[in-house]
């Protein structure tokens, strides 16, 4: 791990509408390092990093990703997207275009990649997340587990510095996380950038270079798995972890 850094939050708060939904976040992820981000349903967490890609704006603060800072005027939010993948909890995948198609579209249409460079790609991603067989049929017929997997691909097809995960194994059937989260652990093993909210807390100690903690807008917590698992400081996170684990 080097000390670029590649997305910084500083003191970030955020309403909707009179209610705070984040409240002086500080955050740095540098190149390389993989956070887990955790807490209780309507800590903030989705909303924290859907500010990263600018699905959301902050009011206050700073938000800084791959260099460029995240503001009200700024006309060019395609150009940090396309630095930002994001995999949803429902995969949000295009349903009226096969797998393939869904992971050429994005370097075609928003970078301007030719289709026989972005067909290369895909097919190099789809192989990539072990499903190069599934190419050329549409997201319905695929497993939920599938679905996710193709998500991921088709953020990697856009060369993202930093992936973010919002809960992309919790509206899977059981049998169909583990093939998700190893397709994140190889990410990680690759070296990608990762900030993950999840409540796989397996995947968290055996990935994560830092746990995040979030209670009611705020990280309440944040260490490495070790300690963070073994020795939480905060009754929030005690009585959190007691709840899942
Ligand atoms: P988490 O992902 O940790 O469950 P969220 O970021 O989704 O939390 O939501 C945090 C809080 O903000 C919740 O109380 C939620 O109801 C509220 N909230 C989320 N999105 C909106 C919205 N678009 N408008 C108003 N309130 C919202
Ligand atoms: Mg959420």
């Amino acid at each position: 791990m080097n000390g670029d850094k590649i997305i910084e939050a500083k003191n970030v708060s955020k309403w909707y509408g009179t209610f705070q939904v984040l409240k002086d976040i500080n955050l740095t992820v540098s190149k390389g390092e993989r956070i887990v981000v955790c807490g209780p349903s309507g800590s903030g967490k989705s909303t924290l990093i859907r500010c990263f890609n600018r699905l959301e704006a902050h009011q206050e603060g700073e938000i800084s990703v791959n260099g460029i800072t995240l503001h009200n005027k700024m006309r060019n939010v395609g150009g940090v997207r396309k630095n930002v993948g994001m995999v949803f909890q429902h995969f949000n995948l295009f349903p009226h275009m096969t797998v393939l198609m869904n992971c050429m579209v994005g370097p075609m249409w928003i970078k301007g990649v030719p289709a026989a460079e972005a067909k290369k790609t895909a097919l190099k991603f789809l192989e990539r997340v072990r499903i190069p067989e599934q190419a050329n049929k549409y997201p319905i017929q695929l497993s939920g587990g599938q679905q996710q997997r193709v998500a991921i691909a088709r953020s990697l097809c856009m060369e993202p510095a930093v992936m973010l995960f919002d809960e992309p194994t919790s509206a899977l059937d059981p049998e169909m996380v583990s093939e998700v989260l190893e397709t994140m652990t190889g990410l990680a093993k690759d070296g990608m950038t990762m900030v993950c909210v999840t409540h796989e807390m397996g995947f968290a100690r055996a990935v994560a270079d830092r746990v995040i903690f979030m209670n009611s807008g705020q990280i309440v917590e944040e260490g490495k798995p070790k300690d963070f698992f073994t020795n939480p400081q905060h009754e929030r996170t005690k009585l959190f972890l007691s709840q899942i684990l």
